[in-house]
């Protein structure tokens, strides 16, 4: 896979150089409020997987429901929210929004999370897993995907 994507403006751009370990649907209020839409689309992947154009894209913080930290990585100039890291999660991994890929249609959601928080108007499609809050990963991921994460967080350590 070598998607590609970037802000509204075009002076950030990216290439996705790997498929995503995991693409999921969030219904926090974060996500709603972050991208204004109904929930954020994000692509789980390593951050090595990301590879960057020549503008690199400024960062924020927000304490996540967690409690650990959050980062949204966003361009300086247009505001569009590209990608982010959450503090909580293992490894070194980024959360693109499938939103800002030039194909967008290239991913779909293999998860929604938070739906406690999903609007009431939205139906969801049927046989995709969906869950209140957050899911444990062996219930979901493919071994593939475990793998590659377990491969990233020992490449941190
Ligand atoms: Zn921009
Ligand atoms: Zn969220």
């Amino acid at each position: 896979m070598n998607l590609e994507g970037g802000c509204a403006c075009r002076a950030i751009r990216y290439r996705l150089t790997a498929s995503p370990l995991i693409v999921n649907a969030c219904h926090c209020r974060d996500c709603q409020r972050l991208t204004g839409g109904p929930f954020a689309i994000n692509i789980w992947i390593e951050a090595k997987f990301v590879e960057p154009g020549r503008i690199a894209p400024k960062s924020f913080r927000l304490s996540a429901g967690s409690g650990k930290p959050l980062d949204i990585f966003f361009c300086d100039t247009c505001g569009t929210a590209l990608w982010s890291r959450y503090h909580i999660v293992p490894g070194d991994c980024l959360f693109v929004r499938a939103g800002t890929l030039d194909t967008p249609e290239a991913v779909k959601p293999d998860v929604h999370i938070f739906t406690r928080s999903k609007l009431p108007w939205l139906t969801l499609p049927e046989g995709v897993p969906a869950f209140e809050t957050m899911y444990k990963l062996d219930e979901i991921w493919p071994a593939e995907s475990r793998e590659r994460l377990r491969r990233n967080r020992a490449e941190q350590a």
